[in-house]
């Protein structure tokens, strides 16, 4: 195996590049050079892929994205939660590159290398759970919960997927069936798979029962609607991503994992969104005293390259046959060797206080703007994965009326004036902070001066 760590004093391709950790707007956004390569793009590319925000990206490094026309953003999306450990990481960069002189594929499935085998140790070690575990790697997140699926209907020999309300999982046509929202993701694009059943979840802000409640309210209709006999797996992300952040109540999840191990259900956590650090914890199931039995990773788990995983109890991970399990670049060298530098990195450089550091600046920003914009109805999260959600101002301590249209209107206002942030909710109505875990305390003050002034545009 390559030595993936270069020194930090050695000189990096990233610190070559030179990208002041600060926000600068120099033309109209989308600048020119965007307008144009936007107009190629039109001509070349589906409308189905959509873009958040048509500046086309240089360079980028740390928190900060560089556009074609020279603006610098700062970044409070990360690529959904994938930079986790920063833009163009040192050793990201340096562990990959030594890697591609090397080899850079074999098909593990073919000819086999260290690389893989370093990240599945790594991942037993750092998932939730002492007991024996055994990864295979996927390129996607959707793949990793395909594979997760997969093998938990191979172990218990039944049938039926559960998920919960406000559930994302992907865009592969199994996954499309899982998530809550139809709209965009699956509108049209059926016959959606089938015997996949959705219980309700645990949403204190919007259901106010206690951890204990919501999970019996799930359980009755596991075992009503769907029938513990018939059902294989039970996906839950422990804070749910794109259906808006929301935190479960104490004790919720363990009363699911609890009920789950009684029937011979294997219980999924999808920590695509929340795992890598992001959190604070390696995996957001451990704020809650979860412990899995799979878990399945992607996003932030190899610095940007594409990389997924199903880690889990070995005698379950064991059950799908030889040549079951694979695929083409899964477990590719390069995204393993990036993988071990992130691993690397969050140890050698304390990124888990890190995101904990973020999370207390960013919150006690938001307590202080939601003291004086009603609409901020709820914060929560947990480190560096936070949200607020808004309301129709006067309805915050009453209806909670999801509030149609500020969110759109608060990232327009920051991308103008150079910070990307990203919405998230069932109804639209959240604005979620993923930032990498390379945000200093002086942008994300910097931000918040946006937000704020984004708020008060709203009046
Ligand atoms: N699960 C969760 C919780 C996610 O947030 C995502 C991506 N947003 C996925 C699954 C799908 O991952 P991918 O886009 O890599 O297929």
């Amino acid at each position: 195996m390559t030595d993936s760590l270069a020194p930090s004093s050695s000189p990096s391709p990233a610190a070559a590049r030179n990208v002041p950790q600060e926000r600068r707007i120099v033309t109209a956004i989308p600048g020119p050079r965007s307008e144009e390569l936007h107009a190629r793009r039109l001509a070349v590319v589906p409308v189905g892929v959509s873009s958040v925000l048509p500046v086309y990206i240089e360079r980028a490094h740390g928190a900060i994205l560089v556009d074609v026309d020279g603006n610098q953003f700062v970044d409070f999306g990360a690529g959904i939660g994938v930079t986790t450990i920063g833009h163009t990481d040192e050793n990201v960069v340096a562990a990959a590159t030594a890697q591609l002189q090397d080899v850079v594929h074999t098909l593990f499935t073919i000819t086999p290398y260290e690389e893989y085998v370093r990240v599945a140790e790594l991942l037993a070690e750092h998932t939730p759970g002492t007991w024996a575990k055994k990864s295979v790697l996927v390129n996607s997140g959707a793949e990793a919960v395909e594979n997760g699926v997969k093998i938990a209907r191979k172990h218990t020999g039944r049938r039926a997927i559960a998920v919960l309300d406000h559930a994302y999982h992907g865009r592969t046509n199994l996954t499309m069936a899982m998530n809550y929202k139809a709209a965009p993701y699956a509108t049209g694009f059926g016959p959606l798979a089938g015997d996949v059943y959705r219980a309700p979840s645990s949403y204190p802000y919007r259901d106010g029962l206690s951890g204990a409640d919501a999970a019996a309210r799930t359980i009755a209709y596991l075992e009503k609607v769907v029938g513990a006999a018939d059902l294989a797996c039970l996906v839950v992300e422990p804070i749910q991503g794109e259906g808006g952040f929301m935190v479960p109540a104490g004790g919720y999840l363990p009363a699911l994992q609890a009920w789950c191990t009684e029937n011979g259900v294997v219980m999924i956590a999808d920590e695509i969104q929340s795992g890598m650090a992001r959190t604070g914890r390696y995996f957001a199931s451990e704020h809650f005293g979860w412990e899995p039995d799979l878990v399945l990773s992607a996003k932030g788990i190899a610095g940007g390259l594409p990389l997924a995983a199903v880690t889990g109890r070995a005698e379950i991970m064991d059950s799908a046959q030889p040549g079951g399990l694979g695929g083409t670049f899964g477990g590719n060298p390069v995204a393993c060797a990036a993988s071990i530098a992130v691993f690397e990195t969050i140890e050698r450089d304390g990124l888990l206080a890190e995101a904990d550091r973020i999370g207390a600046r960013l919150r006690s920003g938001l307590e202080r703007l939601a003291a004086r914009f009603d609409i901020i109805g709820d914060i929560r999260g947990h480190g560096a994965m936070i949200a607020i959600e808004l309301v129709e101002s006067g309805t915050a301590a009453t209806s909670k009326l999801p509030h149609p249209d500020a969110v759109p209107r608060l990232t327009a206002f920051a991308a103008q004036h150079g910070v990307l942030f990203l919405s998230a909710g069932t109804f639209g109505n959240v604005l979620r902070f993923l930032p990498s875990l390379a945000m200093t305390d002086e942008l994300i003050d910097d931000a918040l001066v946006v937000l704020d002034d984004a708020f008060s545009s709203l009046a």
